[in-house]
């Protein structure tokens, strides 16, 4: 996102009330600078919580880890997330992931590490018990450990090891963990619910998101605050379904239109994604964009 566009957004956010902003990715530190000029922008519009999320790739060194959380700190960030686990130590050394948090907590920011368990790992991911405990020792340094969410590209973990096949035959039943998949979507990641949000996360092509791949608009012809300040749960065909009847109601409408439902799902997010991902073709603007939604 360029510098100018994060402006904008800054300047609606803060007129429609928000206080936090996260800035994610991909992977934010690939272009330091235009982070850095974002931060800036973000503390010019006001805001006063900050908050960051890495994998880390770029604290290679002591020197240049401490350089760059301070910097970091100075500009305004107040929380850095951190993500390390098995999925990630192929492509980032952990050595250098727990030297950051160590450093990013020494020069006094917030940092929660994120560890993520591998479901594809035959008994228990042993590796990332080791690296949250060692992240556990780390003073200041808070630690989260969970399975992934099973939505975008972290579904085909689940599918697989089994746990989402499609059933050899179309059915309309789920075979496996339904009490656990019924209820409506009553807590999005931004915070509130579909209802009334706490937040909303836009993505580079301008998708105003609830959810991933679960958009309520797209800024570019209009704003930011036109957008959320249109946003009307019950006019929108897939939101509405999920607050009232949950993503089994989803799957009821998709199975009119020809979803097969999978013989078992990790979760009930893994369901609600699963039927938008079948459903996306019928309302593209409402879910994209498609970068959460990839062939797998
Ligand atoms: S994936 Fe679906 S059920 Fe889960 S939080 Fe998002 S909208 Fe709600």
């Amino acid at each position: 996102m360029e510098v100018a566009e994060a402006q904008a957004l800054l300047r609606d956010g803060r007129d429609l009330g928000a206080s936090v902003v996260c800035i994610s990715g991909g992977e934010p530190f690939v272009d330091l600078g235009r982070l850095a000029r974002i931060i800036q922008a973000c503390r010019g519009a006001g805001f006063e919580e900050i908050w960051v999320f890495t994998n880390g790739f770029w604290a290679r060194s002591r020197p240049k880890a401490r350089v760059t959380v301070e910097h970091l700190r100075d500009l305004g960030v107040t929380k850095l997330f951190v993500s390390a686990d098995s999925l990630h130590a192929p492509y980032v050394p952990t050595a250098d992931v727990i030297l950051l948090a160590g450093t990013a907590a020494s020069v006094g920011l917030e940092v929660k590490v994120d560890c993520r368990i591998n479901p594809l790992a035959a008994n228990s991911d042993s590796e990332t018990i080791q690296i949250a405990e060692q992240m556990r020792q780390i003073p200041g340094v808070q630690v989260q450990i969970s399975l992934p969410w099973a939505i975008g590209r972290a579904s085909s973990l689940f599918e697989s090891v089994g746990v989402d096949q499609h059933t050899p035959e179309p059915t309309t039943g789920f075979s496996a963990g339904t009490a656990e998949l019924r209820g409506p979507c009553n807590e999005i990641w931004p915070g509130g619910d579909l209802r009334v949000p706490g937040g909303v996360d836009v993505d580079t092509e301008g998708y105003v998101n609830l959810c991933p791949g679960l958009a309520i608009g797209k800024i570019g012809d209009r704003s930011l605050r036109e957008v959320v300040g249109n946003y009307d749960w019950e006019a929108h065909p897939v939101v509405r379904v999920l607050a009232d009847l949950g993503p089994v109601g989803l799957a009821m409408q998709a199975v009119a239109r020809g979803y097969r439902p999978r013989s078992r799902y990790a979760s009930r997010c893994h369901l609600c994604y699963d039927v938008r991902k079948f459903l996306r073709p019928a309302f593209p603007e409402y879910l994209g964009p498609a970068n959460c939604y990839p062939e797998i």
